[in-house]
């Protein structure tokens, strides 16, 4: 689905209790639209191309990622 967009909620994000510090959801995207600065920081999205898999959503832990 062209035009998906993911949105990231830093009030449910937990990044330090995922894979020790790093974001779960970030390898699982095919087209590495999401990017973590440091480990134990809050990840970050390019989502301009976002294919709208949901395979990030699928790979948080904490449902802090939504697709529209
Ligand atoms: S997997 Fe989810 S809760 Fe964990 S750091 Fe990534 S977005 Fe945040
Ligand atoms: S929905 Fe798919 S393409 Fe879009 S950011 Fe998530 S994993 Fe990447």
């Amino acid at each position: 689905m062209p035009n998906s967009m993911i949105t990231l909620n830093y009030q449910k994000c937990r990044p330090d209790l995922c894979n020790s510090g790093y974001c779960t959801a970030i390898p699982a995207c095919p087209l590495k639209l999401i990017e973590q600065e440091e480990k134990y920081g809050f990840p970050m999205t390019n989502s301009a191309v976002c294919k709208g898999c949901a395979k990030c959503v699928t790979a948080c832990p904490f449902k802090a990622i939504t697709l529209s």
